[in-house]
Parts: structure tokens; C-alpha cells; sequence
């Protein structure tokens, strides 16, 4: 019987990509850079990944190389695997397998070579049209950051868009350990621009289009006062709990904007995978958040990218403004969720990024091949972060101040399991290195005694900080922990200021966010329509 060839690319997702592949205009050449010596399953990876997409549509042209070949030459490739997309027209290159997430950059980027057009913003592409001079754009990724993709596919944008002036090179930082050790790159994403760092994690979409104009950091941006929008509901965060309350009040009939300081998906789009959100046995985080978003967009703008700043009440209005603009509106609802809570120790600020981390599957991945790293924390989140380090190949640790964890049974079940070690009554006190981590001192709580550890990486997992600063500004009242206290309708004690999401605490999942952001903008419907404040029901 004739054996049935196994496939690279699963069944299901090579329909979705000969979908996508059929909508090409133009041919697109991939040079591929092979070696059998080198990276060789990336090599292989490679071969197999542009072998079978080029049997998917007629569109792709790959043209396998070795290091010394001419076109190796032309292009001064000495890397493999490398990958240039349509290369005697743009410079996009793929330093290392465009696994995992990146796998999307790539194919986005070969579709975006074919249409010659690019999803960046009017604005953006006329600010990119300003560049008079070369830029050579590197991001360092990984393939299980979330944030990656976005951030690559920002800079593959910037060199369609500008094909004479700018280069792009997305570099796999565990492939090209060498390279990312060169630019000091130990997290994922990093951009430099012109060999200087520019950017480190996720940035907005208008940051770094500055960014390669100046070819440097822009840290922030000065409210510009581009004059007020009146609107019924202004939402702070697009998370979970945003966006839900989004889509509810526009369907009500509120005129409402969601404002989002980082990126669309708040925690949740930082996260590998969920699989406990009813109706999704398991499913990335990034890709729920990415579907809510786009059920959000059909009744509601969503501003990616634009901090709230500070917020005033005048008589029933306020005025909210932003990095950018400034709008008024008679409700506001706070949805800014938490942030990672610091350890405060000497050596965290400074090698943030150089092996202190506080996110596992952005970072992890470095650390894999032994590298041994710990985790500081004991409740569900030290356990997850130190099940998925230990899952990809790290050598970790749990560092716990206490006697006892406070994670979940199961989770301290699998911690026995896969017999990941615990430091317990061991408290961090400093985190020591040059340009990296080598080591922390930790002390022993009971005894008082400190002791060094060698270690290349610090995950920081101790739980997190309520975002409650412009709460603060408003005199919302909080709990003991800053989490905004609410009554069963989401109010906040001051009237037409609503909360919903971690930031009221409690039970932080996002079950609880939608549920808690629907139920907030039927409350506001309701307010608007018949202020309790006017009608004299008070707030319990
Ligand atoms: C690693 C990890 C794994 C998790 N896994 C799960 C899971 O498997 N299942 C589950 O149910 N839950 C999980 N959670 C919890 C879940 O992510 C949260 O409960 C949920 O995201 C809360 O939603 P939210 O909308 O309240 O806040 P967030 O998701 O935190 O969103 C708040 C948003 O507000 C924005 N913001 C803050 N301040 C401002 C400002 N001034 N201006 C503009 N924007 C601002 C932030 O940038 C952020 O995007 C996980 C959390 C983490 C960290």
C-alpha cells in the first residue's frame, strides 16, 4: 500500500494559508540560505516550511542557496538558515527559522511584498515618506513571544514602505545567540535602529514610526491638544474587560471610545495559552483577544497606543486627556487592570532585560538548553511561569520566602512532578552581573543568613500591583491593596466613574473581566439615562 506523505504544515492550517496565498498579486522570490552543517533542524525547518508553501500557491518562488553561492554573496549572507523576501526589490531579511509565532511575520510579510502595500496607517506612511536618510531596522524575537510578531511586522511595514531607504532584519535571538549577546539583546522584542537600541518589548505603531525617522528612542509624547471629542463613555484599557464593556455600550446606543496605553488584549494577550474561557478548549491568548477586538471594532473605536494622562470633573462632565487628544464625556469607566509587581531589589531596574524578566514566554526561550535560571514567588503564577521555563528546557528554580506555596494543589502537584526544586525561606535580596545576570544573594528569613547564587536569569512572579493612578487622581476610594472598590453595578464613590476587571481585585480571570464589563455598561446605560445622583438613589 502506498504510504500517505506526512505533511509540514497541519491540514487545517493549510487551508487557511492557501486562502491567504491565492489573494497574491505579484510573485514573490525567497531566497533560502541552507546549510547541512549549521542550526541544521532550522535549516531543515526552512527547506520543509518554503518547499510546501511553494506547493501551495505557484505565487512563491524559494530558491535554495549554500552560505558561499553568488546570491549568498550579493546579498553578504553568512547566517543559516536566512530567508530574503523578494530581495532585488526590498530588504527584508529572517535571520534564523521563522518559527512558531514568527511563522505569521513571515507569511504576512511575503503577501505584503506581493501587494506592495502595507496595513500601516495613512499617518505613519506619509511620516515615513519624510526619511531623507538609510535606516537598517533589527528586531530580535523569539518564537514564543506574543509581542514579537507585531513588532517584526512593524519593521517588514517600514521597509516596503520605504524600499530604497530601509532594511529589515528579524533575528531569532536563540539561533544567533552570538548576535544577540553582540547587541546585548536578552528579551524579546528588541529593535535597534542603525545599531542602536531603540526599543525595548511592543511598541505602538506611531512610536516607532518616530523612532526611524529620528533613528531614537521616543520615550513619550507630549499631549498635543488636538481639541476635544464629546462622547458618552470613554473606556481606559482595552483588555478583556474593556472591550466587553465597549461593545455592550455602543450597543446600547453610548457613544463611547476605548483608550489603550500598550496594546490591544491587555494581560491576556501576553498569554501562551488559555484554557479555561467556555466555548475555547484551548486557545492562545493573543488570538482570543485578537477576535475580541475585532467583534469590538464593529461598534466601537479602540485607540492602540494612547495613555490616558489625567482626567478632570467639571460639574457632570470630564475631561479626559491622552497622549494624544483630549475628549469629554459624561461617564468614565476604569478597566487599567494590574501591573507585575516589582521586588524593589538592588540590580532589577538594571539588568531588566539582561536576564530579569517578568514575563516566561516572552523570555524564556533564551534560557533554554539548561540555562539556569530561577523563579521568584509562590503563588500561581511562580508555579505557571516555572512549569512552562522547566517545560521548554530550562534548569529553574523556585525561590519562595515562605515555608508553604500559596498556588493552586494541582499546580503544586505538577511542580513535584517535573521535579522542579524550591528554595523555601529564601528571600532575594540582589540580583548581581555585568552585562547579564551571573548570580543573587538571597537570605534566609529565619536565620538571617545570605548565601549567592549563580543563576543566568531571574523570573520575577509575585504577583501584581492594581494600575490605580488616575483613580488616585479622581479620589476613588481603594482597598487596603489599591484595588478599586465598587458597588454590585461596577460605581465607583464618585459619581459617574465606574470600575470593572482586576482592577477592582478579587478574582482576577477573564471570565470575571467580560462579566464584570457588560455589567458595568448596563449600569452606565442606566445612570445616563436616570442619574442616580439626581434622583436621589445613593451607591451602596
Ligand atoms: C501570565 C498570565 C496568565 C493568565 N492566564 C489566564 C488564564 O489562563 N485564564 C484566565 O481567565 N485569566 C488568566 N489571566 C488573568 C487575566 O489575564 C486577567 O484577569 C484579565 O486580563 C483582566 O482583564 P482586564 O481587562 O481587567 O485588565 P488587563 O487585561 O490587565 O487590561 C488592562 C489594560 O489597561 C491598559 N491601561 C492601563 N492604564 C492605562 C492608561 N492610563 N491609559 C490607557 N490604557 C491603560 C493596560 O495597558 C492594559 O492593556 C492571566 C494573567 C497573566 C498575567
Amino acid at each position: 500500500m502506498k504510504q500517505k506523505k506526512e505533511l509540514f504544515i497541519s491540514e487545517g492550517t493549510r487551508k487557511v494559508v492557501k486562502e491567504e496565498l491565492a489573494k497574491m498579486k505579484k510573485a514573490v522570490t525567497v531566497i533560502v540560505v541552507l546549510s547541512e552543517e549549521q542550526n541544521k533542524p532550522f535549516n531543515e525547518f526552512c527547506r520543509k516550511l518554503l518547499t510546501e508553501l511553494s506547493a501551495l500557491s505557484d505565487k512563491i518562488k524559494p530558491v535554495f542557496d549554500a552560505p558561499g553561492s553568488a546570491a549568498a554573496k550579493k546579498y553578504g549572507v553568512t547566517r543559516t538558515p536566512t530567508l530574503l523576501v523578494e530581495p532585488e526589490r526590498y530588504a527584508i531579511r529572517f535571520t534564523g527559522a521563522p518559527a512558531g509565532e514568527e511563522a505569521r511575520t513571515f507569511l504576512l510579510a511575503v503577501l505584503m511584498a506581493s501587494a506592495g502595500t502595507t496595513g500601516l496607517s495613512e499617518q505613519s506612511r506619509q511620516r515615513l515618506s519624510e526619511l531623507k536618510e538609510s535606516r537598517n531596522i533589527k528586531v530580535f524575537v523569539s518564537p514564543t513571544c506574543p509581542y514579537c510578531p507585531q513588532q517584526a511586522l512593524l519593521a517588514v511595514c517600514a521597509a516596503i514602505e520605504m524600499e530604497d531607504l530601509i532594511s529589515t532584519e528579524i533575528i531569532e535571538i536563540h539561533e544567533n545567540k552570538d548576535l544577540a549577546k553582540q547587541y546585548n539583546a536578552f528579551s524579546v522584542p528588541q529593535a535597534f535602529i542603525n545599531d542602536s537600541l531603540v526599543g525595548l518589548g511592543l511598541q505602538p505603531e506611531e512610536v516607532f514610526i518616530e523612532e526611524i525617522l529620528t533613528a531614537a528612542p521616543v520615550t513619550t509624547k507630549a499631549y498635543e491638544g488636538t481639541g476635544s471629542t464629546e462622547m458618552d463613555l470613554v473606556v481606559v484599557g482595552a483588555g478583556p474587560a474593556g472591550l466587553t464593556a465597549a461593545i455592550y455600550a455602543e450597543r446600547s446606543g453610548m457613544k463611547t471610545v476605548v483608550i489603550e496605553k500598550g496594546n490591544i488584549g491587555g494581560q491576556v494577550a501576553i498569554t501562551p495559552v488559555v484554557e479555561n474561557y467556555p466555548g475555547f478548549t484551548r486557545i492562545g491568548g493573543k488570538t482570543l483577544m485578537d477576535m475580541m477586538a475585532q467583534q469590538a471594532i464593529q461598534y466601537t473605536e479602540i485607540h492602540e497606543g494612547e495613555e490616558v494622562v489625567d482626567i478632570e470633573r467639571k460639574d457632570d462632565l470630564f475631561t479626559i486627556r491622552t497622549s494624544r487628544a483630549s475628549y469629554t464625556a459624561k461617564a468614565l469607566l476604569l478597566t487599567t487592570g494590574a501591573q507585575s509587581r516589582k521586588l524593589g531589589v538592588p540590580g532589577e531596574q538594571e539588568f531588566q532585560g539582561k536576564g530579569v524578566s517578568y514575563c516566561a514566554s516572552c523570555d524564556g526561550y533564551f534560557f533554554k538548553d539548561g540555562k539556569k535560571v530561577i523563579v521568584v514567588g509562590g503563588g500561581n503564577t511562580a508555579a505557571t511561569e516555572a512549569l512552562y521555563l522547566k517545560n521548554i528546557g530550562v534548569d529553574v528554580t523556585i525561590v519562595h520566602r515562605r515555608d508553604r506555596l500559596r498556588a493552586e494543589l494541582f499546580l503544586q502537584e505538577s511542580l513535584t512532578e517535573q521535579h522542579i526544586p524550591i528554595l523555601w525561606n529564601a528571600e532575594l535580596k540582589e540580583i548581581r552581573g555585568e552585562k547579564f545576570v551571573t548570580g543573587v544573594v538571597l537570605e534566609n528569613v529565619a536565620d538571617k543568613t545570605t548565601s549567592t547564587l549563580p543563576v543566568d536569569g531571574v523570573f520575577v512572579a509575585i504577583g501584581y500591583v492594581p494600575s490605580n493612578e488616575l483613580a488616585a487622581k479622581l479620589g476613588v476610594a481603594t482597598d487596603d491593596e489599591g484595588y478599586i472598590m465598587v458597588d454590585k453595578g461596577h460605581r465607583t464613590n464618585v459619581k459617574g466613574v465606574y470600575a470593572a476587571g482586576d482592577i477592582t481585585g478579587g478574582f482576577k480571570q477573564i471570565v470575571t473581566a467580560v462579566g464584570q464589563g457588560s455589567l458595568a455598561a448596563a449600569t452606565i446605560f442606566e445612570d445616563i439615562a436616570h442619574p442616580y445622583w439626581k434622583i436621589g438613589t445613593v451607591a451602596s
